[in-house]
């Protein structure tokens, strides 16, 4: 395994890391006060264009693009430690053009998109003038199955006729969201897997309406994950995207390197804890001493920093596979990945806001907002048990002689 970064990559992160410090954490209360002030907690605050704008300046933008004609097309062995860097620090990430779910977006437009879709689609958000969002999860079926998608995409002469129900479609409470890219059944009689397709649903089309921004453990902020409905929405048979009936295809192709950027932010995450957790037991005295020598919070302290280190390994080893013999060979390392990371950002921060007492759980830290969020990672873009149960069925395949 080869996890050392290119030349430009080690130019980069020392560059990142400076702007993170010097102009997005000052940034941050400023962001905090402009959506608190407009009374909508999805509001875009004016200063995310002032850093944007020095992103760009300092070429800091699009890092997580492979496709060298839409960014530096660095290697995912090279973005791995620009991501966990933004990981500690959530403003950066939309900063740097480096959120989710347009990274995911940005990429399966640039690699299956036509033409117009990159006129239309994929050019606003290489540029970071619109957001997007990917609408799969749907109310009433068990949504890690994606084969139980139930809404319909109708061809209609020139056009697909689009009925779907879905939540927690996230990103489209944002002012700024354009589009969405959408699973639906196009081919009910096809085989299991060649029944969906996906198209791209402008959101300014008639019929599209954001019902609701669900809060995740009682926290709604940022661009929300909505539950939206699509009732008859008309789009032109050219946003198909992919083949039809190839909707498969295109969630792999979108969630292979997508998958492991979350592990990337969350082992970022994990550290900020750690960081926090470490500062804070040298400053509280508790029984005549500092809480950091007791034994107990020194085991919590080591174990975290196992943990982290093994978590960022097997994230290298997931990055340099997809970047060496491609996302389909890697899928073991990035499903074990991305409940390995899961489970290390939740525990990890789990530590952490137990050394802090109760602030740990108010809002004046970021512990809580970061427990939230690492929580969330056990379910998104498929719950740990159906990454554990791929793994055991390929390994348990090498075993099959031995049946009974
Ligand atoms: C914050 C957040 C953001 C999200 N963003 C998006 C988004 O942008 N777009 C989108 O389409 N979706 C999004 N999702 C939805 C997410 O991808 C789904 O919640 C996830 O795929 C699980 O689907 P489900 O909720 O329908 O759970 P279900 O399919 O109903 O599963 C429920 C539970 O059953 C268990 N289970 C499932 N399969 C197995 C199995 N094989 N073996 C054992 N147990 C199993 C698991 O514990 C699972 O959590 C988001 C979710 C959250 C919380």
């Amino acid at each position: 395994m080869e996890f050392n970064p290119s030349p430009r990559a080690e130019e980069l992160k020392p560059k990142l890391a400076a702007f993170i410090a010097d102009v997005v954490d000052p940034a941050e209360p400023v962001a905090h006060r402009q959506v608190e002030e407009s009374g909508n907690p999805h509001h875009h605050p004016p200063i995310m264009e002032d850093l944007k704008a020095e992103a760009k300046a300092r070429g800091l933008w699009n890092l997580f693009m492979p496709d060298p004609r839409f960014g530096p097309g660095l290697s995912n062995v090279d973005y791995a430690p620009l991501c966990e860097l933004t990981g500690r620090s959530p403003l950066s990430q939309e900063a740097t053009n480096c959120s989710p779910p347009d990274t995911g977006n940005m990429e399966v437009l640039a690699e299956l998109g036509t033409p117009l879709h990159h006129e239309q689609f994929l050019a606003p958000l290489v540029d970071g003038s619109t957001r997007s969002c990917f609408a799969m999860t749907e109310p009433w079926v068990a949504s890690s199955d994606a084969t139980n998608i139930q809404s319909t995409i109708e061809r209609d002469g020139d056009d697909y006729v689009v009925n779907a129900h879905k939540w927690w479609t996230t990103g489209a409470a944002s002012e700024r969201c354009t589009f969405a890219i959408l699973m639906g059944v196009s081919n009910p009689d096809g085989d299991r897997h060649r029944r969906h397709s996906m198209v791209i649903v402008p959101f300014d089309t008639p019929g599209v309406t954001v019902v609701r921004s669900l809060p995740v453990l009682g926290r709604d902020h940022g661009s929300g994950h909505c539950e939206t409905l699509y009732e008859n929405v008309r789009v032109p048979k050219e946003y198909l995207l992919g083949e039809e009936g190839g909707g498969f295809a295109v969630a792999q192709a979108r969630l292979g390197p997508g998958r492991i950027h979350h592990c990337m932010r969350a082992i970022g995450m994990a550290e900020k804890a750690l960081q926090l957790m470490c500062e804070r037991v040298q400053q509280r005295v508790a029984f005549g001493k500092p809480l950091a020598d007791q034994g107990s919070i020194q085991e919590r302290i080591a174990e975290s920093r196992l943990e982290i280190e093994q978590a960022r390994l097997l994230t290298m080893k997931a990055a340099w596979m997809i970047d060496t013999v491609g996302k389909k060979a890697a899928r073991d390392e990035i499903g074990a990945i991305k409940v390995v990371a899961a489970r290390l950002a939740t525990r990890v921060i789990d530590r952490a806001i137990q050394s802090f007492g109760a602030a740990g759980v108010s809002d004046d830290w970021p512990l809580a907002a970061m427990y939230a969020e690492a929580r969330t990672l056990h379910l998104v873009d498929g719950p740990d048990e159906v990454h554990l149960q791929q793994i055991a069925r390929r390994e348990l395949r090498q075993y099959e002689d031995r049946r009974v």
